[in-house]
Order: structure tokens, then sequence, then C-alpha cells
């Protein structure tokens, strides 16, 4: 698919999800979020649900916990224009409540299109809700800064998973922010184990199962699109970007 076939997928969805029915949160919502970025990335971000600002706007993390997000990008020199951000329910839950298992499983098909109309090499899940999408039974203070494959019925099975807390518990709870930083300095080398995956894999199928250690040693940031974001693909050959150096992206 080309990346003009891809946004037209994502938008096509878009107009869908805006029109949606299909569980009881659109009967509160003001916007449906269908979530926003580029068609020519490689990361995908999902979240939650929208809150009381993403409702207003009808665009993923706009409010505070999207600011920490934006941090976080900014810390291995991406930004939300390099990604896809989306949420695994795309209509605010009432009050910012947890979505309901019926909700999350109406939603379920928006979701998979667009995993499937992005193919994503990476996913990085912010919170339980997502985290239980990709990585089925797992538990997020075991996995949080970890990859592995992405579960196959997921839509990406061609993608590793990276799990992270979710913002908004990092405004909850002080402590996690730091959690938060040390596991977005992950995010970069696990992109790059993605990459080198992808390359070893036929161009379907899924891939093999083994839980990988995620790695958060050294900084590095491969931009995920490096054609939109030519400033941040330049600061990825800087020193700080010792694998950038090494001329593997
Ligand atoms: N929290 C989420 O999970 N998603 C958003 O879009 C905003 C806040």
């Amino acid at each position: 698919m080309t990346d003009a076939e891809r946004q037209a997928a994502l938008d096509a969805i878009g107009v869908e999800v805006a029109a949606c029915t299909h569980c009881r949160l659109h009967e509160g919502r003001t916007r449906a979020v269908p979530g926003e970025g580029t068609a020519a990335t490689e990361v995908i971000f999902v979240g939650e649900g929208p809150g009381f600002n993403e409702d207003r706007q009808g665009r993923p993390f706009v409010g505070q916990a999207g600011s920490l997000l934006d941090e976080l990008l900014a810390s291995v020199l991406w930004s939300r224009k390099e990604v896809f951000i989306t949420n695994v329910v795309k209509c605010r839950p009432p009050g910012n409540r947890d979505p309901e298992p019926d909700e999350i499983a109406a939603c379920a098909p928006f979701l998979r299109r667009q995993l499937e109309a992005l193919d994503p090499a990476l996913v990085v899940t912010l919170g339980r809700f997502s985290m239980a999408r990709f990585s089925p039974g797992a538990r997020i203070g075991q996995i949080h800064g970890t990859f592995r494959a992405a579960a196959a019925e997921s839509g990406a099975p061609r993608a590793l998973t990276f799990a992270m807390y979710h913002p908004a518990a990092a405004l909850r709870q002080g402590s996690l922010r730091q959690t938060l930083f040390t596991d977005m300095q992950g995010v970069p080398m696990a992109l790059t184990e993605a990459r080198a995956l992808r390359a070893s894999q036929p161009a379907t199928g899924s891939m093999p199962s083994p839980v990988l250690p995620g790695v958060a040693a050294e900084p590095v940031s491969p931009p995920p699109n490096p054609e939109i974001a030519p400033d941040s693909a330049a600061e990825a050959g800087t020193e700080s970007n010792p694998t950038a150096q090494l001329g593997l992206f």
C-alpha cells in the first residue's frame, strides 16, 4: 500500500468513527476521536480513550496527559507529527471512567483496521487497556519498558509491541513520571529491533512469539518517519545517536 492509500484508508475509518453508534459511548460524546498523525509512520501509540479535552477537540491526547506524551516523544527527539496516535475506544467514557469490555469490543474493528492500514513496525501501548489488546494476559507492572511480538489477532501481526504506563497514571502518581521517561528511552531501540525482525520476515505472517527483552540502554532516536521530520532526522545523526552514526537508519 502507498502512503496515500494508507491515508485514504485512515480517513475512511475516521468518517465511520464520527458517525458510529455501535455502543453507548456515542450518546455522550461531543466529538469522536479517531486518531491523528501520519500514515507514513512505522510507529503507532495506542491509549485508552478520549478524555474531556479530546472529546471537545476531536483529537487524541491534547490535555495534560497529551502534554506529557509530547514531552516523552521529545525526550527521544520524536514528535507527534512523525507517529500515529489513537485509542482503544474512540469516544469518551463518561466521567473518564474505564471503558467497559463491550465498548472495547464494539470499537475493536476500528483499531484493527487502523493497524491493518498502517501495518506498523512498533505499537506502543499506553496503559493496561491498550496493553491487553496486544499482550493479552500480561501485567503492566511486569512488562512496562519491554517489547515483544504483538498478538496476531490485534491486527498488527508483523509488529512488536512496547508497553508503557499511561501518562495520566504519572499525573496521579508522581513516581511513575521518571519510570515513563526511562521506559521511553527504550522505544527507539524497540523500533530498531522491529525493523530488523521485519526485514527477516516475509511480507505476511506473524512475528515469532517468544518474549524479547526490552533494552533501554542508549538513548537512540531513529525517526519513525524521517521524510516528515528532516530536523529530527538530522538530529538523529548527532553524537547522542550512536546507532545512527553507524548508518543503520
Ligand atoms: N487519555 C487517553 O487514553 N487518550 C487520550 O486521547 C487522552 C487521554
